[in-house]
């Protein structure tokens, strides 16, 4: 029997040791911080862009760059973007008629990739809390209203998230539009596509049991 070598016992390693220069290290560092990607997906990501840095690291470098130059909140609806009025507000296909009330730019986002909505957006940057302190005129209610005002819009759809606050959120802006000659509606919560009854929370049930509708 032959002595295990010091490596073999998990003790020869000193804890500072790393394999690469602190400047990967922080590159690593920070793209494990971005969404969907953890330090093993960074470190992954981090490997392919040293590899073929000409045709992987310069293009992101400079879309960056570019990016990062120009980023704006677009002073109509709230969007982020490279231009103020953002590119959904300033392109003159979509209905001017229709209004989508979201929370966050990432809600915009989503619908507007479904491609499903024509109209034009409009971004709270929060729902109001009564637990984290969110009072209606820390979120965009009254550049809606303003919006409304100025008139040219017949409908408003208030696609809050199916969360308490989302919809109390949602109830509170129907009140402040009630004198408005608009069209309210709301996103039906129920059943998503594809969706069996058995995997879905009481929550999303009942909903959609309350909204139910007639058997077309
Ligand atoms: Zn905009």
């Amino acid at each position: 029997m032959c002595k295990a070598a010091p490596w073999q016992t998990g003790v020869y390693v000193p804890k500072d040791w790393t394999m690469a220069s602190q400047e990967i290290e922080n590159l690593v560092q920070a793209l494990a911080r971005l969404p969907g990607l953890g330090p093993r997906s960074a470190r992954r990501a981090v490997l392919y862009l040293l590899k073929r840095p000409e045709t992987t690291m310069k293009p992101i470098l400079s879309a960056m760059e570019q990016v990062e130059a120009n980023l704006v909140t677009c002073t109509i609806c709230g969007n982020v973007d490279t231009k103020d009025p953002c590119q959904i507000c300033s392109d003159p296909r979509r209905d001017e008629k229709s209004l989508c009330v979201v929370e966050e730019v990432s809600d915009l986002w989503a619908l507007d990739k479904s491609r499903l909505f024509p109209g034009k957006f409009h971004v709270l940057g929060g729902k109001l809390s009564a637990l984290d302190g969110v009072r209606p005129e820390d979120i965009s209610i009254d550049k809606l209203l303003k919006r409304v005002e100025q008139g040219g819009i017949d409908e408003v759809v208030l696609a809050m998230n199916a969360t308490l606050e989302g919809q109390a959120t949602a109830h509170y802006i129907a009140e402040r539009l009630e004198s408005f000659p608009v069209r309210l509606s709301q996103l039906s919560h129920g059943i998503p596509v594809g969706g069996e009854l058995d995997y879905l929370d009481e929550g999303t049930l009942a909903q959609a049991l309350r909204s139910r509708r007639p058997v077309e």
